[in-house]
This record gives structure tokens, sequence and C-alpha cells, in this order.
């Protein structure tokens, strides 16, 4: 006597479905952050701590994937209203300045501004390690807009004020590891001694960087009155333009400083995204106050990850 087992034929292709269905989740996500965990993360000091000597990877605690918004509500065509732009989870963007070794007139101050080079090294390698990739304006807008997804573990990588060592020093790291950066040019700078070239800046555009400006010489937006937004805005955008060869639709405000009076200024001269430092973003208008933070010279890469993680 034996015991038969009978089963369906719907029955069965269920259970199939079910174990690809688990097999597929199994192997497909294999990002680092699983093996993170708040717990293990290392205990991080104030921004003055050295590098300390910490495993690979452990840099804290998994981001969850929330930069992709469901299509079933929300359809792509749809532009998003400030409201929900506002309501999406923020991807952090880093600004940096200058990537050098400090010298000994450096201030106390400055060093917040000036990354050394093993620093910065260390930096991009705690992103890649931690499993960020860098996203461009143009991804950000998207997803903000229309909820276009992102990559899991997003970032941005900024850099302002068109100094050489942006070139020389951290385009080819970011490249070694796979990421784009977004150059912020002051026009007046192009050319001039430590500070890069117009060839340079269409160098990078043409390697998939993207160019943004950031005005001709770094003046005050909140200053601005009459011709000096043709001076600072207008024209600088159409020299850009004239380097790289396609349309400069970006913007970074000198200093982080923007208000409210700018934004229809901005605007009206083809800016669709402006970024500010680290203020609340205008209620109306977002996409022209988009948060970033200035990657500290003083960070360790643990540093510097908790401030993604504390600041977006
Ligand atoms: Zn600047």
């Amino acid at each position: 006597m034996h015991t038969q087992f009978r089963f369906s034929l719907p029955l069965l292709t269920l259970v199939a479905l079910s174990l690809s269905f688990l097999l597929s989740c199994a192997f497909t996500d294999d990002q680092p952050e699983v093996r993170l965990s708040v717990e293990t993360a290392p205990p991080v000091t104030a921004v003055s701590d050295v590098a300390p000597a910490v495993a690979a990877l452990d840099y804290g605690a998994a981001i969850p994937a929330a930069y992709t918004a469901p299509p079933s509500s929300e359809p792509t065509t749809k532009m998003a209203d400030a409201a929900t732009i506002l309501a999406r989870r923020q991807v952090p963007i880093l600004c940096y300045h200058q990537v050098r070794d400090w010298r000994e007139k450096d201030s106390k101050s400055a060093k917040d501004y000036i990354v050394p080079v093993e620093r910065f090294r260390e930096q991009m390698q705690m992103l890649a390690d931690s499993g960020y990739q860098t996203v461009l304006p143009e991804q950000l807008l998207a997803y903000l807009t229309t909820g276009a997804p992102l990559p899991k573990k997003p970032v941005m990588l900024t850099f302002d004020d068109t100094n050489l060592d942006q070139y020389t020093v951290a385009a080819p790291e970011l490249e070694t590891h796979g990421f784009k950066g977004v150059f912020f040019v002051m026009t007046v700078s192009l050319g001039r001694p430590n500070y890069m070239s117009k060839a340079q800046v269409k160098e990078l555009s043409d390697r998939g960087h993207a160019i943004g400006s950031h005005t001709w010489d770094h003046h005050n937006v909140k200053k601005y009155q009459g011709q000096d937004w043709v001076k600072q805005i207008e024209k600088p955008s159409k020299q850009l333009e004239a380097i790289i060869g396609e349309p400069v639709e970006f913007f970074a405000y000198p200093f982080g400083l923007w208000n409210p009076e700018a934004i229809p200024e901005l605007k009206q001269r083809g800016i669709t995204a402006a970024f500010q430092l680290a203020a609340q973003p205008h209620p109306q208008d977002p996409l022209h106050s988009i948060r970033r933070i200035i990657a500290s010279g003083y960070w360790s890469p643990q540093s510097l990850n908790k401030a993604m993680r504390n600041s977006f």
C-alpha cells in the first residue's frame, strides 16, 4: 500500500514560480549594504578625526531602497508638483572645491574646502565600497519631476570654482570607480593659473561629466540688479555652451546663497535646476534650491558616510 500524491498542474506551476522568485531574490540582490548594520558601524567622532583603521566596507547602515516611485501610482508622463518633489527621498549631494594637500598657510576654516589628495581617494573608495553610484543632474531632475528610478544608492559629486586640481586629480580618481562628476564653472577663471582651461572643461564634458554654471566671477546672487543677471548668468551659460557644445541648464549659487527673487531670473535664462548648500529648500520651487553638503577636508570616510546619512 502506498500513498499517492496528486498535484494539479496549476498548483505545480505556482510552486515553480514561487521557487524561481525566491531564487531570483537571493541571487540578484548582492549590494554591499546587506552586509552592514547600525550595530556593527564604528562610532564616528567629530570632523577632526583621523582615519581610523577599520575593515573595508564597514561604513554604516543600509539605506532603504526608496528612490524608485511605484509606477502604478505615478505615471511618468505627469510632472510632479513641489509638494511631491519635496516628499521624495533626497539624494546625497556632495560639494567639493580644491583637492590638494594642505599647505602651511591654509587657514583652519579653509581646510573644510581643501580635501587632501589621499583623503579624497579614501572618500571615493568608501563610496564605491558602500555601493554608491553617481548620478548626474539630468537623472536627478527626471527622478524628482517624474519619479524615474535611480540607482539603489545614488550620490551626486559636485565641484565648484573651476580649480585645476578638479581636472588633474579629482576627475581621474572618479573615473577609476566609474563615477561621474558635476563641475560648476565660474567663467572668469577659465585659463588662469591654477584654474581649468576651456579645453579641459570641454574634455571633462566629452568624458561624460556634467558642466554647470557658477556665475562669471562669483558674486553673491542676492545682490544682483539689472544687467548683473546678464553678466553673471546669461553670458556665462552661453560661453559654456559654446565650449562644450551642449545646453547649460544647471547652476550652483556662489557661497550657496540665494533668495526667492533669484529663482524667476534663473528660470528666464534657461536654468532648470539650481544647487545651494544646506539651507531649507524653497517650498514652491525645490528644483532651484537643491541641497548639498560640503565634503570637508577634515572628514574621514566614516565621517563623510555619517554626514551623508544624517543630512539627506
Ligand atoms: Zn564657489
